[in-house]
């Protein structure tokens, strides 16, 4: 649930970086922006970057202490521009944002983001049970705090899609669901029927064919209407069913 996500930036020194972050976060969905100590806040240009997500601004929940941002989180994750030596569970961006939205279904989760110059301290670091580092060249490893935002609030946002693309699938048309294993070997055998009887193989090893044909479907997932549309086929291909009348 985005709802329970909140973004935590620690004492950001720009207020233009907050207003940005503020917009990144919107467009993905987020509205629960923690500040902890910002150093200039409210501010004009916090607005004017936010664009319209000054909503995401003004709701925002200002606090002295990152602990005081944290409470009543069950799962905080820190961001680092650089991996750190072990100790904390290290993320990619992409399983921060699948680890962020699942553990929100249940509970509220922080990601806390660092000052532009130094980064998170150690003691706040001690704070989270898993670190996240977005993967970059190794020419220049640190993103501006507010693109920093953006990337990962992009990736939650994903995972949550993901989720609703799923249940979506669960409710379609059962043709509309991958063929069953027992389904696909029926096709090749009627793939194999049909070329045999059009003389297809010829000098060619019908085993090697046949594999080929498998891993082409195997590729490529048929549904059940899929595989019915090959049947259709094959079978007027060996002449037992009528061509289907050509629309007029
Ligand atoms: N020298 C600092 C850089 C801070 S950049 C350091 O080494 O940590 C400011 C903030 O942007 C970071 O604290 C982090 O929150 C975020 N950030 C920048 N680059 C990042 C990256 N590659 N992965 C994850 N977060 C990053």
């Amino acid at each position: 649930m985005l709802s329970n996500i909140r973004i935590v930036l620690v004492n950001t020194f720009h207020p233009g970086n907050i207003g940005a972050a503020a917009r990144a976060m919107k467009n993905m969905g987020l509205t629960r922006l923690y500040l902890v100590s910002p150093r200039d806040y409210p501010s004009f240009e916090a607005s004017q970057r936010a664009s319209s997500a000054t909503d995401v601004l003004a709701d925002a929940v200002v606090v002295d202490k990152l602990s005081q941002a944290l409470e009543g989180c069950s799962l905080v994750v820190g961001t680092t521009a650089r991996l750190r030596t072990v100790q904390w569970q290290q993320l990619d961006s992409r399983e921060c944002g699948e680890l962020l939205f699942d553990e929100s279904e249940q509970h509220e989760v922080a990601l806390v983001f660092g000052r532009e110059r130094t980064g998170l301290l150690n003691e706040e670091l001690e704070l989270c049970q898993s670190l996240v580092n977005i993967p970059t060249s190794e020419a220049y490893t640190s993103l501006n705090v507010a693109s920093a935002v953006q990337v990962l609030s992009y990736e939650i946002f994903m995972a949550s899609r993901k989720g609703s693309i799923k249940q979506e699938r669960e409710i379609k048309d059962e043709k509309d669901q991958l063929a069953t294993a027992d389904q696909n070997e029926s096709m090749y055998d009627h793939f194999f029927a049909t070329m045999d009887q059009l003389n297809f193989f010829g000098s060619k090893n019908p085993e090697h064919v046949m594999r080929r044909i498998r891993c082409l479907f195997g590729r490529a997932r048929p549904t059940v209407r899929e595989v019915q549309i090959m049947h259709g086929l094959l079978s007027v291909a060996q002449g037992k069913k009528d061509k289907g009348k050509k629309p007029e």
